[in-house]
């Protein structure tokens, strides 16, 4: 597998073609943003391919020729011209390609995976704890995003979310690799866990707001309590950090079952990691070539959930988005906009495309989505219903809301019933 932590290496690659992972795998993500074609998940390339033979890869099909047959073409990026009332934002991780995604003209990022900075810079935050120089973390995190932030106005920066299998090559890197690191230490219980790493990336995000005036908001990844949430902000305020929005990653199904509690917490934001919500709520290992077939960001499963979050934040004034890879798929991204989403993240090689269908959806459906919708007022039919859906009293309730005293519009917000 070609990891993420191997990203100076990528950048020399005319290619890459790797026996395992899925499209949503960050190896795929990676080598997008710098634009190299990548075909993942072939299974049998390192024992079909040969030292030194000459093959063509197209990163589009995912077909791969012996020999030369074409030549070498970048996918060059576009400049977005549509206007649209759903923001487009780009997804940018690495600094060294914030200049490329930059070339669309947009100006607000969507989610900054700041594992990318770590992964040029070559070691793992545990080094920085081991050795007793956390400041030199905070400054590499400093720098990276200071050099992202030169290209754009505002950009949601998500705190690091870092695998054991993926970022192993690091040095200073765990040795052991989990038994099942999807479900393992990394996101946010890592960081609440290793706070001194938590708070040197909070602050590095505040010099970025000193030095550079952007505007900036902290996205929490893996989240599944809201009282990961209240940490993160009391660390912000431990920080005097409050030129900043703060956010959650959706991309557990906690997240969805609670997202009144965090709304009612208080927070600016929600963005949708579908690559990993999909992966929770279908249990299909995102990573895995072989259940690949079975990964499908489009499942009604998925769709309700997402369409639950968004119907409950628009209630609540919190601005939803999504960054998981399926934003940049055309039938997410009319899904979404059907739905009022705020904002839709994409890889700068189809901003051009994508916010040219928003464009077209939104004409095509007018102004009635942006608003809430009461329940009463926006009836079924517009949604994908999950084939055999459960009868709407056997619909799971949270902790028995009404009981607890909770007005009725809360209990319904809390059921995943939204039909
Ligand atoms: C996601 O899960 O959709 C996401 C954007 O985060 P990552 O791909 O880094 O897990
Ligand atoms: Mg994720």
């Amino acid at each position: 597998m070609t990891n993420p932590d191997m990203v100076v290496s990528m950048q020399k690659c005319a290619a890459i073609v790797t026996d395992e992972g899925g499209i949503t795998a960050h190896a795929a993500i990676v080598s997008r943003e710098m634009g190299i074609p990548a075909v993942v998940g072939t299974r049998l390339a390192t024992t079909k391919l040969k030292e030194g033979e000459v093959i063509t890869v197209d990163g589009s099909t995912g077909q791969i020729y012996k020999g030369k047959v074409a030549e070498t073409q970048k996918k060059e990026i576009l400049p977005v011209s549509a206007k649209t009332k759903t923001k487009i934002k780009v997804i940018v991780d690495l600094p060294s390609f914030a200049e490329r995604a930059s070339r669309t003209g947009i100006k607000q990022i969507g989610l900054t995976r700041i594992e990318g900075i770590i992964a040029e810079s070559g070691k793992h935050p545990n080094y920085f704890l081991e050795k007793g120089n956390i400041d030199d973390y905070e400054e590499i995190i400093f720098k990276g995003i200071n050099g992202i932030a030169k290209f754009f106005d505002e950009m949601w920066i998500r705190t690091s979310d870092i695998r054991s299998d993926e970022f192993k090559n690091l040095e200073g890197a765990p040795k052991k690799v989990e038994v099942n690191p999807m479900l393992g230490l990394h996101g946010i219980r890592y960081g609440l866990k290793n706070p001194k790493i938590l708070k040197a990336e909070l602050k590095a995000l505040k010099r970025v707001v000193e030095k550079s005036g952007k505007k900036i908001g902290v996205m929490m990844p893996q989240i599944i309590s809201v009282s990961e949430l209240q940490k993160v902000k009391e660390f912000l305020k431990e920080i005097n950090f409050s030129e900043v929005k703060t956010g959650i990653m959706v991309e557990t199904p906690a997240a969805v079952q609670l997202i009144k509690d965090f709304c009612n917490e208080g927070m600016d934001f929600i963005s949708f990691g579908t690559n990993d919500l999909t992966q929770y709520i279908l249990a299909v290992d995102r990573g895995n070539e072989k259940v690949q077939d079975l990964y499908n960001e489009m499942h009604p499963a998925v769709l309700h959930q997402l369409e639950f979050v968004i119907r409950v934040c628009k209630r609540n004034n919190v601005e939803t988005s999504i960054c998981g890879q399926a934003g940049s798929r055309k039938e997410m991204a009319r899904f979404l906009v059907e739905r009022g989403i705020d904002s839709i993240s994409v890889n700068a090689d189809v901003a051009k495309e994508i916010s040219d269908y928003v464009a077209e959806v939104e004409k095509e459906i007018g102004e009635a989505v942006r608003e809430y919708q009461p329940k009463e007022e926006k009836d079924t039919e517009d949604f994908v219903k999950p084939q055999n859906a459960i009868p709407e009293e056997e619909t799971p309730k949270i902790n028995g809301s009404e009981e607890n005293g909770e007005d009725k519009e809360s209990s319904e917000d809390k059921s995943l019933d939204i039909f």
